[in-house]
């Protein structure tokens, strides 16, 4: 509590979002190594709301949840289940025909509350909302360096990943993943469907293998992967998800996927440098959101292929 009325300046003290759910064993440690609670995520939350609800409000969530920590037992779970909290927001996949189990999603910091008291230490939105389930609003291109990858190379794929978006029209942004790799991430207007975005982002997949073989494959095929990067674009269609900017991730050391400045990419920075421990100094330390223009930044997907 102290920490974190300490961490961040008075004026976004006064910005942070109400607040109403009530937890149940804030104590509980989710990241025992780390000495993270259920209240202390609740609290991380609560500081990075207003960055991360472009990303995680009114889109089908999949989520991964460890009611008992890290070290407990792991649930990827996509449907709604029985008892959940007043504030998460169930909804129908317009293209699940007859009597399905509703999906998941929210619409405020206190749905995300919701979620932190039902143990889901991961979120993993769609790439579209539920206002347009069909035309997604962004790209994610997933690097997932193999073993023995140094760092930098994972620094040069995701330039050459931007610029080869930028060549099509689109801008893009980086984010870590909290993981082993790095994801840069194109705002689409939501226009062309998913069929279409899986075609293009594997296009771009293929031809960074074509040209640089022995750094890149575009195809998940374990035995290719020693030494090289995997240019993953499979978040790229419809009832696939990838871990949303801000979220945590249910590992040792309680890293977050954390969006980047391009200019901050660098070799002291790893895919999981950022943690829920150190975002509020980032926060205090930021001038500007490094992913302030991304909504703006949006162009339509017809726009990059017709270049
Ligand atoms: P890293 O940098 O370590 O690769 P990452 O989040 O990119 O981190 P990946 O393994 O590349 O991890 O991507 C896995 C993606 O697949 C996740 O983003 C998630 O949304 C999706 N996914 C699908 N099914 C599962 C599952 N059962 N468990 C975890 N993730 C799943
Ligand atoms: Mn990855
Ligand atoms: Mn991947």
């Amino acid at each position: 509590e102290v920490i974190r009325e300490t961490s961040i300046t008075a004026a976004r003290e006064a910005e942070l979002p109400k607040r109403t759910v009530i937890l149940t064993h804030p104590d509980r440690l989710y990241w025992p190594d780390e000495g993270v609670t259920k209240e202390g995520l609740a609290d991380y939350y609560t500081d990075i709301w207003t960055y991360m609800a472009p990303f995680v409000v009114k889109r089908p969530l999949a989520l991964l949840r460890c009611p008992d920590g890290i070290s407990g037992q792991h649930f990827f779970q996509k449907h709604a289940w029985k008892g959940l909290n007043e504030n998460i927001v169930l909804i129908h996949d317009p293209k699940d025909k007859g009597d399905t189990t509703p999906l998941v999603s929210i619409d405020d910091l206190d749905g995300l509350l919701g979620l932190v008291q039902a143990g889901s230490l991961e979120l993993h939105p769609w790439g579209s909302t539920i206002a347009d389930w069909e035309h997604p609003d962004m790209i994610i291109m997933d690097l997932d360096p193999g073993p023995g990858v140094p760092w930098e190379r994972v620094i040069e794929a995701a330039a050459e990943t931007r610029d080869r978006m930028k060549q099509a029209g689109l801008e893009a942004f980086v984010k870590t993943s909290g993981g082993k790799g790095l994801h840069v991430v194109s705002p689409l207007k939501p226009s062309a469907e998913w069929p279409a975005v899986k075609a293009f982002t594997r296009s771009i997949a293929d031809q960074m293998a074509v040209d640089s073989p022995a750094r890149y494959v575009s195809t998940i095929t374990k035995s290719k992967r020693q030494g090289k990067i995997l240019i993953d674009y499979l978040r790229n269609q419809r009832g696939a998800t990838a871990v949303a900017a801000y979220s945590t991730r249910a590992r040792p050391g309680a890293a977050v996927s954390m969006p980047l400045a391009w200019e901050e990419l660098s070799l002291a920075i790893g895919p999981a440098y950022f943690t829920v421990n150190n975002t509020p100094n980032r926060l205090a330390a930021l001038r500007s959101d490094p992913w302030e223009d991304f909504r703006v930044a949006a162009a339509p997907l017809e726009k990059a292929k017709s270049k």
